[in-house]
């Protein structure tokens, strides 16, 4: 099955420990379309700017990603510059610009609005709105967001996290929306307000999924190749909705697997700044990872009788 996204195409300009970029190929949507387009054909509605380079629009293409519904607007393309201290788990936003993103009104066609499967990935949560108004029968849709909407557009983000499948939210963004430091409090909150699952990225440190009846811990990679988290939190919702998408199965095993996928996509990606760690991926690395995380998290339940019985 193909997925739909619809989310930010950015220019990004990022200072981590390792570097400075400037005007790097960013946006919640480029992350997450580029790393689900291993799985399965991806098509990105998102507004860009005329100074979008046509290079960066190639670059998509060549992930299995349709660039044609992407709407050219009037002005500068959605630009976003932040830096990451020691700690790269967090990021210190230094200026969001919204440019063509405040232009953006998307009207579906036909074919997406039949999508299947579709990730709202960070975005304005009004358009996010928009989009779920639009879809005729979806069989699984994920939102992510962030903590600029939480404090803007907190009210139009609950409508969001009650609509659909899968909420992904970081820990500290899910700690500052629900007003608890303890994230499985945080999480049952969440649930309770009407959101069907929740998805808690943890950066470096993995993440959590919680739904009524099932709690999962999705392992991180001891990553030692880590120059730009920006966009793990995105190639991470990417590669889960990718591999939901590829096989079509979202039983709680199907939903197990696609995380772990996720942990993996996004642990390719922080290895180097904007895609350039994705554009180079082949498919047996994302085999051969996934295996480490297999080998690296199993282990044998417990026998009472090494403990002298109960
Ligand atoms: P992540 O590191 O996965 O949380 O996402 C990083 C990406 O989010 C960057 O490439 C930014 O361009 C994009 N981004 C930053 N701020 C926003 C925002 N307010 N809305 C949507 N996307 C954003």
């Amino acid at each position: 099955m193909n997925v739909l996204m619809v989310g930010t195409i950015a220019l990004d300009t990022v200072e981590t420990p390792f570097g400075t970029k400037t005007d790097i190929l960013g946006g919640s949507s480029a992350h997450a379309a580029v790393a689900a387009g291993f799985f399965t054909k991806i098509s990105i509605v998102a507004p860009v700017g005329e100074d979008f380079p046509q290079e960066y629009l190639d670059l998509l293409g060549r992930h299995n990603i349709d660039t044609s519904k992407l709407v050219k607007l009037n002005g500068k393309t959605f630009r976003w510059s932040g830096y990451y201290e020691f700690d790269m788990n967090q990021a210190h936003t230094k200026e969001t610009q919204l440019n063509v993103l405040t232009e953006f009104n998307p009207q579906l066609d036909a074919e997406s609005r039949k999508a299947e499967y579709v990730f709202l990935a960070n975005l304005d949560p009004d358009i996010q709105l928009k989009i779920l108004d639009q879809l005729e029968s979806p069989k699984l849709v994920a939102a992510d967001t962030m903590d600029f909407w939480i404090k803007s557009k907190r009210k139009a983000l609950f409508e969001v996290i009650k609509r659909v499948d899968y909420m992904l939210i970081n820990e500290g963004e899910v700690r500052m929306l629900m007003e608890t430091p303890n994230i499985p409090l945080a999480a049952r909150r969440l649930l309770k307000l009407g959101a069907k699952a929740v998805i808690i990225k943890k950066g470096e440190h993995g993440a959590l999924l919680f739904k009524d009846d099932d709690h999962f811990s999705v392992p991180s990679y001891p990553q030692e190749m880590f120059k730009d988290p920006t966009g793990a939190g995105d190639s991470f919702a990417g590669g889960f909705i990718g591999y939901l998408a590829k096989t079509d199965d979202i039983s709680d095993g199907g939903v197990r697997k696609a995380l772990i996928i996720g942990s993996v996509m996004a642990s390719f990606n922080i290895e180097d700044f904007s895609m350039d760690r994705m554009k180079i991926l082949k498919k047996h690395e994302i085999i051969d990872r996934f295996g480490e995380f297999a080998r690296f998290s199993k282990f044998d339940a417990l026998q009472a009788i090494h403990l002298g019985g109960y």
